[in-house]
């Protein structure tokens, strides 16, 4: 445990929020009071939305709030960028500020109160912790079937998430130091920090509906956010293509040995057997290559985002410099 107590910024991603804002704005506020009072974390703890370019009056609210009081910030992004970028530029924002981030959603359906144990497991040595949702009682089955869905197919395509943990987790200004020199411009916040490593824990809460207003998150954003994630984390869809390469290959062979079988038989048009036979050749042949290219282009897909090879987390003369 650190010998002074941390300061905590709650970062929060807010679009078109204006019915819902007035309503948790003060839940978090208080949270982050009664976490003082408990001598958990610092007086200059706040709380830091972002407006992620809202059409409507959250900023206008987020500025009235912050005049109110000290203890609410604001940053407005020039345009809508959406949820991920908007969380990473209130995370790297505060970073240079705080000791700790804690970052949620501004419609109340995560549990503000489990931001104690979170930052208790911080103050155990914890760097990261994930808030993992214990049930979804409360959704609807069409959402609960697609969220499923995509925490299945991300795993799947070899995209490690931890299952049902969204964007509520808390991270350390170190780590976050550290995630700044992951340059990639596709980001999928929940999949890439696991990958900066560092010890890490979960706390189960429970999730509810949203207190006001509707969710951003239809379907169609859905599917492109598991699609990103998939992308941004995998290069297992390319192998599956020179995979399927492969088998169609190895079956335009049995097709050739087949059509040379029915040309000696004599039961064949003229004309077919060659035809058909060039056909399945090269079908697979083709297939097999763009696998192949596909590979390639994987390997320089990674390599333009330019990530760290390795992370130094401690060093053993650490103690005598400072
Ligand atoms: N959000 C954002 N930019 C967007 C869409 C959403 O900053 O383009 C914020 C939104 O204000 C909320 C959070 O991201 O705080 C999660 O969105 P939402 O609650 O609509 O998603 P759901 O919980 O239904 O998945
Ligand atoms: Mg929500």
């Amino acid at each position: 445990m650190s010998t002074k107590t941390p300061i905590l910024y709650i970062v929060i991603p807010c679009y078109n929020e204006q019915e819902v804002l007035p309503i948790t704005a003060p839940l978090f506020l208080n949270e982050l009071d009664l976490l003082i009072s408990e001598n958990l974390i610092s007086e200059d703890s706040r709380v830091l939305f972002v407006n992620d370019g809202s059409k409507d009056t959250t900023w206008d609210l987020i500025k009235g709030l912050s005049s109110e009081n000290q203890r609410y910030q604001g940053v407005c992004l020039s345009r809508n960028r959406g949820h991920q970028n908007a969380l990473l530029a209130g995370l790297m924002e505060a970073k240079e500020k705080c000791d700790i981030t804690i970052s949620i959603d501004c419609d109340g359906q995560d549990d503000i109160s489990a931001m104690k144990d979170m930052v208790k497991e911080y103050h155990n040595g914890c760097e990261i912790v994930y808030g993992v949702r214990d049930n979804r009682d409360t959704d609807t089955f069409f959402k609960r079937f697609t969220a499923q869905s995509f925490y299945r197919l991300l795993s799947f395509m070899g995209a490690e998430v931890v299952y049902n943990h969204a964007d509520y987790r808390l991270v350390s200004s170190r780590v976050l130091k550290e995630f700044a020199n992951f340059k990639e411009v596709n980001i999928f916040l929940r999949g890439m920090v696991p990958l900066v490593g560092f010890k890490s824990t979960s706390v189960f809460y429970k999730r509810e509906n949203r207190i006001a207003g509707s969710s951003h998150y239809p379907l169609s954003k859905m599917l492109s956010l598991a699609f990103d994630g998939i992308t941004s984390l995998s290069v297992k869809p390319i192998r599956m293509i020179t995979g399927l390469g492969g088998i169609v290959a190895f079956f335009s062979f049995l097709m050739i040995i087949y059509t040379f079988v029915g040309y000696f038989t004599g039961n064949t048009v003229q004309g077919w057997a060659s035809t058909c036979s060039v056909i399945c050749f090269f079908s697979g042949v083709q297939l097999l290559c763009l696998g192949i290219i596909g590979e390639y282009i994987g390997k320089i897909y990674l390599e333009t985002k330019a990530r760290p090879r390795y992370i130094i987390s401690e060093k053993t003369d650490e103690e005598k410099e400072s």
